[in-house]
């Protein structure tokens, strides 16, 4: 895939995991990108319930915030058969025996049936979770925006604090791990805002709803059995279990099956509690990135001054060059330093076109990866690290008079891309690696740096203004 393909599906990533459903999509490997895709069907038969459980569209009342606090009653957005109005309807009535149908699979991973039934007594579907899952925003949020809104000086001046209140904790696990304490200090910042923040709905409820209606059944089928295998095993109580909207909970926001993979208890209580207690914690976040490959003592990318006239398909995040081939093509670390050793492998990113900053990504940029898949996400978590560590802001302004293009603004980009003759594809507001090779071919005409951005900038120059 084209650098600015994977640039404008990581910032609207990182958009949508504001919004709350990204968080902790995390050890599935599945982060926000793939709730616009990747959907697995139904496994449950949609059967008429002989108990039908009585749901009834709710009209659509506010919460004092002013969002909708229930179920809108609409299709949802995805076009998705299983998220049609009737079909989350016919699913949510046959809800009961959805969740009586996962007994046989509970009780095979050890669960007791008095456990079973005391944890889905109370159970029922949370409605308005389906236009949470199905909601697409138009406008989506620019790198610096993202950055802007989660590396703020409060953040940071929190996070020192809690390094510092936990200086003891973080260096045995600094030592029993190998993952840096900045990085396990700037995750626990960013998803849970040092354990404020992270949603309030109960993570068997979420999840139970989403294993017997919607699109992506399957996935939160293995969700919701790994949340009730741990509150069967008694790691966390159902009041501690609470978070977003897709099961995301405590101060690393884990999914329920990232829990079972990642979390430690390392204080030795007996409990594995990645919601408050501080050891298990910082434990449990280092020993995910000690297993997504973090590698000790090296940093995650480095900020770079990429030079005029540079060809930017060189920005590709399968170009994995050595720093001293990087210098060789002109390449400077930001702020004149040098960069340590020459022999590390990096890809470039230009988040921003040539009018802003680049970067040039280490190894343990894909770790941070890991946890999200938006690069948006992990440049947000590195620099953080980095300004809790002590480290300046970035040397270079981004272009923020451009803005992000709404789709209106992305289809009409294709098509006048296309009656200019750059572009040969059907337009259809998706800004793929085509999109990008006719951007570039377009800036080059022009005598534009090429970098393929597709910006509010070249659209204007498109249009001919
Ligand atoms: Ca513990």
């Amino acid at each position: 895939m084209a650098a600015g393909a994977v640039l404008t599906m990581s910032v609207i990533g990182a958009a949508s995991m504001l919004a709350g459903p990204a968080h902790g999509q995390t050890a599935s490997g599945r982060g926000p990108l793939s709730w616009f895709g990747d959907i697995t069907g139904s496994i449950q038969q949609q059967q008429p319930s002989q108990a039908p459980r009585q749901v009834q569209p709710a009209p659509r009342r506010m919460a004092q915030n002013g969002t909708p606090k229930e179920w809108s009653g609409e299709d949802g957005a995805s076009g998705h058969p299983l998220m049609t109005a009737d079909a989350i309807r016919r699913s949510a009535a046959n809800f009961d025996r959805c969740v009586a149908g996962m007994w046989p699979e509970a009780a095979r991973r050890g669960v007791s049936q008095a456990s079973f039934e005391r944890f889905t007594q109370d159970l029922s579907p949370d409605l308005r979770i389906m236009d949470l899952m199905d909601s697409q925003p138009e406008f989506t949020k620019s790198v610096w925006d993202y950055l802007d809104i989660l590396v703020t000086d409060a953040r940071i001046a929190r996070g020192r604090e809690v390094l510092a209140k936990n200086a003891a904790t973080f260096a045995a696990v600094e030592k029993a791990y190998g993952v840096d304490r900045y990085i396990v200090a700037a995750i626990w910042g960013i998803e849970s805002n040092y354990g404020t923040q992270g949603g309030d709905r109960s993570v068997l409820n979420s999840t139970a709803t989403l294993a017997c209606i919607g699109r992506r059944q399957g996935y939160f089928k293995d969700e919701f059995l790994a949340a009730l295998e741990i509150l069967h095993h008694g790691d966390l109580t159902p009041q501690q279990m609470r978070g977003s909207w897709a099961g995301a909970f405590g101060a690393t926001q884990f999914m329920p099956t990232a829990f079972k993979k990642f979390a430690v208890d390392f204080d030795h209580d007996g409990k594995r509690n990645t919601v408050d207690d501080v050891p298990d914690i910082i434990a449990s976040t280092a020993a995910k990135f000690k297993k997504d490959g973090w590698a000790p003592g090296q940093t995650w990318g480095y900020e770079v001054e990429v030079p005029q006239g540079f060809n930017y398909l060189h920005a590709d995040r399968a170009k994995n060059y050595t720093i001293a081939q990087w210098e060789h093509l002109g390449v400077r670390r930001a702020g004149g330093k040098p960069f340590p050793r020459g022999t590390d492998k990096a890809f470039l990113l230009a988040p921003a076109g040539a009018d802003g900053p680049g970067f040039l990504m280490l190894g343990n940029f894909r770790s941070i990866m890991r946890y999200n898949p938006s690069e948006a996400y992990a440049l947000a978590i590195g620099h953080f690290a980095d300004r809790l560590r002590g480290g300046t802001p970035f040397v270079q302004a981004w272009p923020r008079q451009e803005r992000v293009l709404s789709r209106d603004e992305r289809l009409e980009l294709q098509q006048l891309l296309a009656q200019r003759g750059f572009y040969r594809g059907e337009p259809d507001g998706n800004l793929g690696g085509e999109t990008r090779k006719a951007l570039r071919s377009f800036q080059a005409s022009i005598g534009a740096p090429a970098d393929g951005f597709a910006s509010s900038g070249v659209l204007e120059r498109l249009r001919g203004r």
